[in-house]
């Protein structure tokens, strides 16, 4: 058998995916990515002609007209506004996901109905609680003019590490049998040996999401197997563990939601520095800053922007965590036809690959083909 480059090994493997399901997620992850394009442009345009028709300084007179009102002003524009977002981008969301369905599933997707229902179905949350928390926002940034963005992003920093890191590095969970002995769970032990993972047990749960779950933080970490990945060949059981101890080893799980925290803080910053030259370019003249009711739209711009600059570079972040993450399964787990089969198995339907845009925009690993081409060059760079 001659012996393959790494890229044509890379092309061999991905081969085994049946080239129409290859072709209709391709085709997915384009129609998603216009949409996402479209979508977020709709979301402008409505903040833009709101602040330019000055639809909610309106609303806030009529309710404001005999007396002020500042908390019901601020509710009942938040709700309204929240409302008509959510009115005309539900609809463009559910025609997305749709279009996306029908081209992975043919027929046997869901009608647009049902995207409809779901996509409208977290709408009256959203409106209800863009009533009860605008106010108070907007009441905490009119007390503290300077100091708002600190009081608001530093509490977010320790709420994203407290619901987000915490509970995996804790790493509490229902008292579990033990996994019983099997070629996954002796390549499983084998593996911890050699990278030192501060854990002396293998779990068994039916509900371990993955297959496999490893987390934990403060010197000791917790495996717990679920029945798919107890079932695997040994090769992808070590291979997928391989990268989740590199995420434990790395401290990924804080760092990401550190970013997450950092980002936030960054958003509230520019709230505070943009909503008044913003509205004002836009028309809005009487915009004084981000607690007016009417200038709600200008702060959603600025919320919008700074959640998708986030979300990119959030994105990017974490696609370079991964990469690390299946380096370090390569270095220690030594499995790369491991990780490349567990990874087609795994394969989520999304673009082998993608465009740049859709890369940036969807994907929090890189695409697959990159994935089996680096556990491929990785193999090709052993002695043998
Ligand atoms: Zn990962």
């Amino acid at each position: 058998v001659p012996d393959l480059t790494p890229a044509a090994a890379a092309q061999a493997w991905l081969e085994r995916l049946p080239l129409a399901q290859r072709a209709a997620a391709a085709a997915c992850t384009e129609s998603r990515t216009w949409g996402w394009c479209l979508g977020w442009a709709v979301v402008f345009g409505v903040c833009w002609l709101v602040l330019k028709q000055g639809w909610l300084a309106r609303l806030r007179e009529r309710i404001e007209r005999d007396s002020p009102r500042p908390w019901l002003a601020s509710s009942l524009t938040a709700g309204a506004f929240t409302a008509l977002l959510l009115a005309v981008k539900g609809p463009f969301d559910a025609a997305n996901a749709w279009r996306c369905d029908s081209l992975l599933h043919g027929a046997g997707g869901a009608s647009f109905g049902a995207h409809l229902i779901s996509a409208l179905g977290g709408a009256a949350s959203l409106v209800i609680a863009a009533m009860l928390l605008v106010p108070p926002a907007q009441w905490v940034v009119r007390r503290r003019l300077r100091s708002w963005p600190f009081l608001v992003g530093a509490p977010a920093i320790c709420l994203c590490l407290a619901l987000g890191w915490l509970p995996y590095a804790l790493a509490t969970g229902p008292g579990l049998p033990v996994a019983p002995a099997n070629p996954a769970r002796d390549g499983l032990i084998a593996l911890i040996r050699e990278t030192g993972l501060p854990t002396d047990q293998i779990y068994f749960s039916p509900a371990a999401k993955e297959g496999l779950d490893i987390t934990g933080g403060f010197g000791r970490a917790r495996v717990v197997l679920g029945p798919a990945m107890q079932a695997a060949p040994k090769s992808e059981v070590r291979a997928i563990a391989g990268h989740l101890m590199g995420h434990y080893f790395h401290g990924d799980i804080f760092s990401i939601y550190l970013h997450v925290g950092l980002l936030t803080l960054a958003a509230c910053l520019a709230l505070q520095w943009g909503v008044r030259p913003l509205a004002r370019a836009l028309g809005a003249s009487k915009v004084e800053g981000p607690a007016d009711p009417e200038g709600l739209p200008a702060a959603a711009i600025i919320v919008a922007a700074a959640l998708l600059f986030a979300g990119l570079v959030n994105g990017a972040f974490i696609r370079w965590i991964n990469v690390r993450a299946d380096a370090f399964s390569l270095d220690h787990a030594r499995e790369p036809d491991g990780l490349a089969a567990v990874l087609e198995r795994e394969w989520d339907h999304q673009a082998v690959a993608p465009s740049p845009l859709a890369e940036m925009i969807f994907y929090t690993h890189p695409p697959l083909i990159r994935r089996l081409t680096q556990a491929m060059e990785w193999k090709a760079a052993q002695p043998r």
